[in-house]
């Protein structure tokens, strides 16, 4: 399963925000954007007019590579959402939020949605009965959500929850006090997603 492995703090320089694409390193005092807050490349203090396009392309770029996904599958998820009720930005990350692997990093089991990821491909996370190895699964209310495997791994998960712990959980979604287990709610809502996003702008852009 194809995904992006090139470096991904310029990415969080480009579009001049943090994506937390790095797990820890975005909690220090490491991350580039406290350091270079500006894009990388030789040109990067330089001043750029954005057209038009050139938002809609940013933003799109922006979400895309926050949730881990590339071209052909955030098209097909875009496809997706345009064909459901209800607005489709909305819809559109109302989709990305359910993804197995965000569950997991938004639960705290993960510090990043990569290795969230990687759990996901590793076998790690139980839905219910059976284990889930795809990470664009999509989760339902009523749906629990366990992180399984050795008792060496199980405590090298406590560490990664004690990183974690203050990040806000989203309403949908509960989560065990002790155990690695949570629990889908609700479905996520727009205000969920608290990350500056202008969905519309992806909208635009794919309706060209
Ligand atoms: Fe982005 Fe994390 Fe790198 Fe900071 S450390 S630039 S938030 S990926």
């Amino acid at each position: 399963m194809a995904r992006y492995t090139g470096p991904v703090c310029r990415i969080c320089r480009r579009h001049g925000t943090k994506l937390f694409l790095k797990g820890t390193k975005c909690l220090t005092e490491k991350c580039p954007i406290q350091r270079r807050n500006f894009p990388p490349g030789q040109h990067g203090q330089g001043r750029t007019k954005m057209s038009d396009y050139g938002l809609q392309l940013r933003e799109k770029q922006k979400v895309k590579r926050m949730y881990g996904l590339l071209e052909k599958q955030f098209r097909r998820t875009f496809a997706q959402a345009s064909q459901a009720k209800g607005a489709p930005g909305v819809k559109l990350l109302e989709l990305l939020e359910r993804r197995i692997d965000n569950v997991v990093f938004r639960l705290g089991f993960a510090t990043s949605r990569s290795q969230a990821r990687q759990l996901v491909r590793h076998r790690h996370v139980g839905v219910g009965e059976h284990r889930v190895t795809v990470p664009s699964f999509s989760v339902r209310p009523g749906m629990a959500v366990r992180i399984v495997g050795s008792e060496k791994f199980l405590a090298a998960l406590k560490e990664t929850r004690e990183l974690t712990k203050d990040r806000p959980l989203p309403g949908w979604l509960d989560r065990h006090p002790e155990e690695p287990l949570g629990t889908v709610t609700g479905t996520p809502k727009r205000d969920d997603v608290q990350f500056p996003i202008q969905e519309s702008l992806i909208v635009e852009l794919y309706s060209k």
